[in-house]
């Protein structure tokens, strides 16, 4: 959910969630337009912990790439998915003119949850596209002396991730043992940022040491990058893109390009049988549906690449 908030903030369900992007002047890096990481954090039963329980809620103009490093997170959505999502396997979820769905920790799970939720903004040819759900258990690797590079969205050095894409994009994870060095061949006419999830790492020549919970913005022109674990093993994701030139209005779970998409979006959203119709409903989900809370008094404004 976008509520202009930066930094790490505690959700609903006490999942400890630090939002990197959008930041204050970095709206999108490619069409990546959202990332939040969570966790590690302890889901058991003990504490209390109802783990992530997110309820039914909507998503228009986006692409949502779930990516887990421990545990599980059970999906459903209003395309009929029921699905686990494990370490390793990515879920992606392509919203185009609307889908609902809901992520709860399964009742029997592993002790921890670690994890990433990142959106990708649909070009505005491909956003009102239908609705899909794509589960990908197979993702190749890059071939790179020093690191282990899974290639999750998009290309990198040619080799493809299978999960379907609508702009010039890369998601990968990258994983270095402690003190441990790799060099990744990058598009030099991509934009990139680095995402540290684990432990500490060291980029480009300077280097710039990347701490977990920071955005490194690293822009583009370069066609390789650096990377080095300097003191314990690394788990990084690099994202990039062609930068992405359109205009964009993101207010809660929805992406438009103007403020009448996301009231439209709002109003049908927030009336059960208008929802019904236009999202579908998420299979055993009779609970409360998630709301979109009341708009800002201020107008929403279309935003470029760096507003
Ligand atoms: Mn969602």
């Amino acid at each position: 959910m976008v509520e202009g908030v930066d930094g790490e903030f505690t959700a609903p369900d006490d999942t400890v969630v630090t939002r990197l992007l959008p930041a204050r002047r970095r709206r999108t890096v490619g069409a990546w337009c959202f990332v939040d990481h969570y966790g590690p954090d302890d889901v058991t039963d003990r504490g209390g912990s109802a783990g992530m329980q997110v309820a039914p809620h909507p998503h228009t103009g986006l692409q949502t790439v779930s990516w887990l490093f421990e545990g599980d997170v059970r999906h459903r959505d209003t395309v009929g998915s029921d699905v686990l999502l494990r370490p390793g396997v990515l879920g992606l979820m392509t919203a185009g003119r609307g889908i609902a769905h809901s992520e709860r920790s399964p009742h029997d799970r592993p002790p921890r949850l670690h994890g990433v939720q990142l959106w990708v903004a649909l070009p505005d040819a491909d956003r009102a596209t239908a609705a899909r759900f794509e589960l990908h258990e197979e993702l190749p690797v890059l071939p790179v002396d020093g690191a282990e590079v899974r290639v999750v969205l998009g290309a990198l050095a040619g080799v493809r991730s299978p999960a379907t894409t609508h702009s010039p994009i890369v998601g990968a994870e990258v994983r270095i043992d402690a003190g441990g060095s790799a060099r990744l061949p990058i598009d030099p006419s991509y934009e990139h940022a680095v995402v540290v999830v684990d432990g500490a790492a060291e980029v480009g020549a300077g280097p710039t040491r990347v701490e977990r919970g920071v955005f490194c913005y690293l822009g583009d022109g370069r066609d390789v990058l650096r990377v080095t674990a300097p003191s314990s093993p690394s788990r990084l994701l690099l994202l990039g893109g062609e930068p992405f030139e359109e205009e964009l209005v993101m207010w809660w779970d929805f992406i438009g390009r103007s403020q009448a998409d996301i009231e439209i979006a709002r109003k049908v959203w927030n009336d059960e049988r208008a929802a019904a119709e236009a999202f579908g409903t998420v299979p055993d989900e009779s609970g409360p549906r998630m709301l979109a809370p009341r708009l800002p008094a201020v107008a929403l404004k279309p935003r470029g690449r760096a507003g």
